[in-house]
């Protein structure tokens, strides 16, 4: 955890804004103060000039054997950014899914001050937000929610990456989240089917977070806390800021002990149990790691701070913003499968965190880079040897299905594989295979740059294959529509 003492001034300005109506979203200097202690100061300047959703939340977060729960008000500032006027705005209430196993209530939902009538949908993860007059292009406006989230002690969904299990408390997404509008959808993303792989699909956004939790809970959360004052009654009150985030995460443990370091301007903090202590630097020297190869292949990772966490999860580890978490059955072994699953979260700082990408729909678009990365890390880390063991790993893994029924493209919406073994095959072993291809098409050199191209221009955007596609060709400066045909599939955009 990073302890800032910066003074109260920066949290009233946030607060200020708010009293002072639609200000600061279209970068203002205040914005620049109020979220630079996040960012490295070289990238303070990416805050500006671009309109972000703004998230300010009010929440207190309670906790005992059966339960943990959070409680609180969330204010969102959005500006329609698209040509279509707005008779409505979506939530979805991730927690709600049953791979997430959690349950959240939504009330006095309210427009510009005035309250509204929302509406679920029959899943209870998309909440429908009616606008008293329509959004036109351009217009920004300001909802509150108050909501409830609880997280049963001892549930188990998926990979238990929403979930309260021996006293760890991993969270992430237990508030609403604006989805995202796609006009060339013909609106809002609804998707609620969630089988496997991952469920969020978001924009990036400004997050401030005000929030109570019990004192024995260590937390580590995506963005900085700027600080962290002790109160009489047993809780802690933190100031949080996350801007530039698709989501906002927390975990949280009376078992977490924490190692740091700083890499390139950037806080590491490795989070681990106690009992877990002789891997906890190993943990941390192989995000220090990671961070610096990426840094130089990808392009720079422009926040202040990276929190690797060791949680419950069934999965080897879960990305989120700021913030990546590792399964305690790695941490505890800290064998190749950890050094891997590290290895691979970090990249997905690039892929998945700072170029986004629908998650259920384009899934190789961040596992496939990724899975490249752990190419990249052992070809930079252990040589030629350690990078070619990857590919063939990748390549021996796949095999089995090359020329079979189950050989299909690498593009599919993840629900379309038919089942996780099939899915993993092709996204994490078939996928990346793509990339060492297009390596030696082009050189490794080439590659690269065009990856920094491809980073530098979608960056805190979100990135469809045909993106990908026309930011290589130009890179390339070759058509590569029968190369991404043969190997993703059919997608719009495609010649
Ligand atoms: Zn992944």
């Amino acid at each position: 955890m990073r302890r800032l003492t910066i003074g109260v001034g920066v949290i009233a300005l946030v607060t200020l804004a708010w009293i002072g109506g639609p200000v600061a979203a279209q970068g203002g200097p205040d914005i620049f103060e109020a979220f630079g202690p996040a960012m490295r100061p070289e990238f303070v300047s990416d805050l500006d000039p671009l309109y972000r959703p703004m998230y300010e939340m009010t929440v207190t977060l309670a906790a005992d054997d059966e339960a943990a729960r959070f409680s609180g008000t969330l204010a969102v500032q959005v500006s329609n950014t698209s040509q279509d006027a707005w008779e409505s705005v979506v939530f979805r209430l991730y927690p709600n899914l049953e791979s997430y196993g959690g349950q959240m209530t939504v009330d006095r939902v309210a427009v510009e001050g005035a309250p509204v009538t929302p509406e679920l949908d029959s899943t209870g993860t998309v909440l429908e937000v009616p606008l008293p007059e329509a959004a036109a292009p351009g217009e920004t406006f300001h909802l509150t929610l108050a909501f409830e989230t609880t997280l049963t002690a001892g549930v188990e969904a998926l990979y238990n990456q929403f979930s309260y299990l021996n006293g760890v408390l991993a969270a992430p997404d237990f508030y609403p989240i604006l989805s995202v509008y796609e006009a060339d959808e013909g609106g809002w993303w609804r998707e609620t089917v969630h089988s496997s792989g991952d469920a969020l699909y978001s924009e990036t956004s400004h997050y401030t977070v005000h929030l109570t939790a019990p004192e024995d809970f260590i937390l580590a959360t995506s963005g900085v806390t700027l600080a962290r004052t002790p109160g009489e009654d047993g809780t802690v009150a933190y100031e949080i800021i996350a801007p530039l985030m698709r989501e906002f995460a927390l975990m949280g443990s009376a078992d977490y002990h924490v190692e740091s370091t700083t890499v390139d301007g950037v806080t590491v903090n490795a989070y681990s149990y106690e009992a877990d202590r002789p891997h906890r630097l190993a943990g941390l020297n192989l995000a220090v790691d990671s961070l610096t190869v990426f840094n130089e292949a990808f392009g720079q990772y422009p926040f202040a701070e990276l929190d690797v966490v060791e949680t419950p999860t069934a999965a080897g580890g879960i990305e989120y913003p700021g913030l990546v978490v590792i399964a305690e059955r790695l941490w505890s072994q800290a064998n190749q499968r950890f050094m891997w699953v590290v290895i691979h979260e970090v990249a997905h700082q690039w892929w998945f965190s700072l170029v986004g990408n629908d998650q259920t729909r384009d899934p190789w678009m961040d596992e496939a880079l990724a899975q490249y990365g752990v190419v990249q890390f052992f070809g930079k880390m252990v040589g030629p040897n350690g990078r070619q063991g990857v590919v063939n790993y990748f390549d021996q893994t796949f095999s089995p299905l090359r020329g079979t029924v189950m050989d299909q493209p690498i593009g599919l919406p993840v629900a379309q594989y038919g089942n996780a073994d099939v899915y993993v095959a092709i996204v994490y072993n078939k996928a990346p295979l793509f990339f060492v291809m297009l390596e030696q098409l082009v050189g490794q050199d080439a590659l690269l740059e065009a990856l920094r191209d491809y980073f530098a221009a979608y960056r805190y955007e979100v990135a469809e294959p045909a993106d990908l596609l026309d930011s290589f060709e130009r890179s390339f400066d070759r058509e590569l529509d029968d190369i991404f045909r043969s190997w993703v599939g059919d997608f719009p955009g495609l010649d």
